[in-house]
């Protein structure tokens, strides 16, 4: 077997210069080349894993099928190369550290001094490799959360050089991306902090093979062959990452730049064919040119953060330019609908969409969203909280159980239809314990969620601990809120919809994880579908 090729893209100068995209770029290209390529993160700080982060800290948790919550970034990668991620592609400082001190609980390290060099660094590169050594690609990407010169990064940094000079020349190279700002008082694009990041990495035994560089203005040649001289790279290594539009307008530009071109040829890999990139030009193509617009409601308690519902927000993306349609997402914080105002808070919306989350804070507002969507046929998708919250309302003002509500905001509440799984009741740790991970779920026969996949079996991603409770199903049955959707071994509620509305459905689990440029979502896309036709029809209705 060929020996696998490891890039590292480490970061400079500061935070937030997107190297989760540089890197699902590059490895889309590298990937539309042929290649067999896969993404790793590995992030610096000590949470065992991002999941019981905030959202306001760290953006959405993504989830992968085998149940790890993880950085956002992954998220990136599924989407751009529609090949799935898994534990192995997101590791943390917490991670290293526990799995070290558990070997030496275990008397693993045979009466040794345990330390940062080499048990830590050993540790960091076992987890670089098991991708590596799967057999199942021929290019790994592992990206360096953080920048370089952080403390928490120094251990990745060691490990990285030592694994460079292990692997040998030509197998692992080092991508780093930095920032080029520049001055409007100067008029100038400075050098100077690439320079000195460059030079940071350099004092821990690292040389950047290639310099990413991010930058608001053209970078003019002499600005290159400036930066190529006092970095010590070459010229073509320089490579240009303006703003751009669309993050999925990134891999074509890093083309453009020739960053795949450059990569092959110093990990000595063939790199004349061309990248294979109609499918996604198409994509972008209609994504740039809908013919149509409509406007939905995201109504969740985190939106002053964008990150917080990434996948959500690339879902629309996705199904938007599935369906030609311009998904213009109108953010609307929940905590701010009230019952005096929820009606002109939402007018105008051509569909709602209720979001995920967790605690009582804003889920009145959730509630009373759901009622507008179904009193006044407006197409809705509920996802996960936003399904329970669906169900309450339901409970609440079409079977009159006006105290229905979840066990997690009313533990005492009289009509519980949303309520903790026995299994999770003896929960006491709260990091990686959820109902984590893909679930098959089967759909009935002829329900709308049925038409909308286009088959009856499925699994889907699922992060939470509360469910609906059956004790309340054929009552609702009855009064015309249906489940569609069950997990065929436990027999859990996973889908909701109401057939006499136009289109309502709610899901207990996260179909936004699983949307790709590739694929997109089928719920999504039906959703945004849904979403047009209704406004059509309205519009036809008010001209005849
Ligand atoms: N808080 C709810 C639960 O734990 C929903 C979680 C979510 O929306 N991801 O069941």
């Amino acid at each position: 077997m060929a020996q696998t090729k490891y890039i590292f893209v480490t970061g400079g100068v500061t935070s937030s210069l997107g190297k989760g995209i540089i890197a699902a770029s590059l490895a889309k290209l590298l990937q539309a080349r042929g290649y067999r390529t896969t993404i790793q993160k590995l992030d610096p700080y000590i949470n065992v894993d991002p999941g019981t982060l905030n959202p306001y800290e760290h953006g959405e948790c993504y989830v992968t099928d085998d149940g790890a919550e993880t950085d956002l970034d992954l998220g990136h990668y599924e989407r751009f190369l529609n090949v799935r991620t898994s534990q192995a592609n997101n590791v943390t400082t917490g991670r290293i550290y526990q799995s070290v001190i558990n070997k030496e609980r275990k008397g693993e390290f045979l009466g040794k001094t345990v330390q940062v060099v080499p048990h830590i660094t050993n540790e960091i590169k076992e987890r670089i490799q098991i991708l590596g050594n799967s057999g199942d690609y021929d290019i790994v990407i592992t990206e360096i959360g953080g920048t370089v010169g952080d403390i928490e990064s120094l251990p990745y940094i060691e490990a990285v050089r030592q694994l460079l000079w292990e692997l040998g020349e030509n197998n692992g190279i080092v991508v780093h991306l930095t920032l080029v700002p520049f001055l409007s008082a100067a008029g100038e694009l400075k050098t100077k902090p690439t320079q000195h990041s460059v030079k940071t990495l350099m004092e821990s035994g690292i040389k950047a093979d290639i310099l990413v560089c991010r930058t608001e203005h053209e970078i003019s040649d002499d600005i290159k062959k400036k930066l190529a001289l006092f970095c010590n790279v070459k010229q073509e290594a320089v490579i240009q990452s303006i703003d751009a539009s669309t993050i999925y307008d990134v891999p074509m530009l890093m083309q453009q730049e020739g960053l795949d071109k450059v990569a092959l040829e110093k990990l000595a890999l063939p790199n004349d064919t061309e990248p294979q990139l109609e499918l996604w030009k198409q994509f972008l193509q209609k994504h740039k040119n809908p013919k149509h617009k409509v406007t939905i409601g995201l109504i969740g308690k985190y939106v002053e953060l964008q990150d917080s519902y990434k996948s959500i927000l690339e879902s629309f993306i996705h199904a938007g330019a599935a369906n030609e349609v311009k998904v213009e997402v109108r953010s609307i914080h929940s905590e701010h609908i009230s019952g005096n105002d929820v009606d002109k808070k939402l007018m105008g919306l051509d569909g709602i969409l209720v979001a995920p989350g967790f605690g009582e804070r804003g889920i009145e507002g959730k509630i009373m969203a759901v009622r507008y969507a179904r009193e006044n046929d407006v197409p809705f998708l509920g996802i996960c909280l936003g399904m329970q919250m669906a169900v309450i309302e339901f409970a609440r003002n079409v079977l009159g159980l006006n105290n229905a509500n979840s066990t997690e905001m009313d533990e005492q509440t009289e009509s519980p239809v949303i309520s903790l799984m026995e299994e999770q009741k003896q929960i006491t740790n709260m990091g990686g314990t959820m109902r984590l991970g893909a679930w098959d779920c089967e759909l009935k026969e002829g329900s709308l969620v049925h038409v909308v996949y286009g088959k009856t079996e499925i699994a889907e991603r699922h992060r939470h601990r509360y469910e609906f409770n059956d004790d309340y199903k054929s009552q609702m049955e009855d009064a015309g809120l249906v489940a569609t959707g069950l997990n065929p071994k436990t027999g859990l509620v996973e889908v909701i919809e109401i057939p006499s509305h136009p289109w309502f459905i709610g899901v207990q689990y996260h179909p936004e994880y699983r949307s790709t440029v590739a694929n997109p979502h089928p719920l999504f896309v039906g959703f945004v579908k849904a979403v047009l036709a209704q406004k059509q029809q309205q519009t036809n209705a008010s001209l005849a």
